[in-house]
């Protein structure tokens, strides 16, 4: 007779840890767990404290329907309580008769009108760690807890365990996102604000240097073309800042025309002749479609061509080559711009559209700039539905390609994406 029950008690707690194992509510699970754990060992009840740092105490996290509300408030103190001694010990306990023990807790059975005779308390273990109790409560018909019972208890015990330390898990996680967002948040501020305030003063600076300098003596040209040429460095790193931060926060969009791929291109190249000269680069193009019309924001298109113009005249090497390709693909506008530069490191290759990242290595510092470039090219590209990506061989050189949309729907869908963002 008792082979029988300890057998069908095996087959229910089997049964039990099945069908927990596919509920994913945890709080659902864990009342399940009480239930099974009261029904298994034969108790009134059952039920699981957890232990909480920020007060030192043991909270009540699933207990029967009946009592739930009165002991959700409560607190279980470590040093004057049955469960305490088990959290604090990491131990199992039976007490018979809690009358007898003076670790008996007995403000719980007031709050909930009820009365314990006898317990059954299990550690919770994570790893090696006790992070709380499940409690068993008056066997039936005044019988003595056993070993089984004490088996049974640990078998679900482990399974609340594993509940716990997700329930942690997850809540470190959602404490980790909501500090990555206010610093997300805080990052977006700070860019919003020191570009707006300092646009004014350098356009000033700008201003009246550009003033002074049709004013005064010769002589003093080249100083005030430094402060000039400074003045509209700094202005393009604002701007590159503002930009990204408008196109992902969708505070940006595009002012649809009709333009010349070609003649965008030209334009590019006219601007970075003179910094090209000074290398000894030669810049070579192979328009294959000059009467492609696009449809799309030609100044923002602009922006990305000469980010990855500036960029391949930047990382190439006197006496260097640099080559842009426009075609037409089926469904798209493909602009490539190769150089034979210094190149890229296959590891760096995943996060030069990132912001702010530049390659470290010292071949790559003495150039200026603040990793933008790149990701405001890429924002400008996706704004109009397009694509743009990277290949590299380092010490060989980059090619840079990015496809823009034929149909004006597709551009119109990408911007509808941003302003959702
Ligand atoms: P920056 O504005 O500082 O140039 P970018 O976002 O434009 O930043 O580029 C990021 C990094 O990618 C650069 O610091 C550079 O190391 C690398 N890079 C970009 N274009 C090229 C290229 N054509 N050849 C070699 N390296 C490049």
């Amino acid at each position: 007779m008792m082979i029988q029950k300890s057998h069908s008690n095996r087959e229910h707690l089997l049964e039990s840890m099945r069908t927990l194992s596919t509920e994913l509510d945890y709080q659902t699970v864990l009342q399940s767990v009480i239930s099974v754990s009261s029904k298994l060992t034969n108790s009134e009840v059952a039920s699981i404290l957890k232990y909480e740092e920020a007060d030192g105490h043991l909270h009540f996290l699933a207990a029967p329907w009946f009592q739930k509300d009165s002991l959700q408030s409560l607190r279980v103190p470590i040093d004057e309580s049955i469960a305490g001694w088990v959290y604090k010990n990491a131990e199992p306990l039976i007490i018979q008769d809690v009358k007898e023990d003076e670790r008996f807790y007995s403000e719980v059975d007031q709050a909930v009108k009820f009365q314990t005779n006898s317990i059954l308390a299990i550690p919770l273990l994570v790893q090696g760690r006790c992070v709380g109790v499940l409690e068993a409560v008056n066997k039936a018909n005044r019988a003595h807890y056993n070993g089984e019972d004490a088996l049974i208890l640990e078998t679900l015990a482990s399974q609340v365990a594993l509940i716990l330390e997700n329930m942690d898990l997850e809540q470190r996680i959602t404490q980790m996102q909501a500090a990555t967002d206010r610093l997300e948040q805080m990052k977006k501020d700070f860019i919003a604000i020191a570009s707006h305030e300092l646009r004014t003063p350098l356009g000033l600076i700008i201003g009246h240097s550009t003033f002074l300098r049709e004013v005064i003596k010769e002589e003093h040209h080249e100083q005030l073309d430094t402060i000039i040429s400074s003045g509209a460095k700094l202005k393009e790193i604002i701007e590159s800042l503002a930009n990204v931060e408008n196109f992902q926060s969708g505070a940006a969009s595009i002012r649809m025309m009709k333009f010349s791929m070609a003649n965008l291109i030209k334009q590019n190249i006219d601007t970075f002749q003179e910094k090209a000269k000074k290398k000894s680069i030669s810049v070579h193009t192979d328009i294959k479609t000059p009467n492609l019309l696009l449809e799309g924001d030609a100044e923002k298109i602009g922006i990305a061509l000469g980010n990855l113009l500036k960029n391949a005249i930047s990382f190439t090497s006197e006496g260097g080559h640099v080559f842009v390709i426009l075609e037409q693909i089926p469904g798209y506008a493909k602009v490539a711009i190769i150089d034979d530069g210094i190149g890229i490191a296959q590891k760096d290759m995943p996060h030069i559209f990132e912001r702010f990242y530049q390659v470290g290595s010292h071949l790559t510092r003495q150039h200026g700039g603040m990793g933008l470039g790149l990701s405001v090219a890429k924002v400008m590209i996706d704004l109009h539905g397009g694509k743009i990506w990277a290949e590299s061989i380092l010490g060989k050189g980059s090619q840079f390609a990015f496809l823009l949309p034929l149909d004006r729907n597709q551009i119109n869908a990408a911007e509808r994406v941003f302003d959702t963002k």
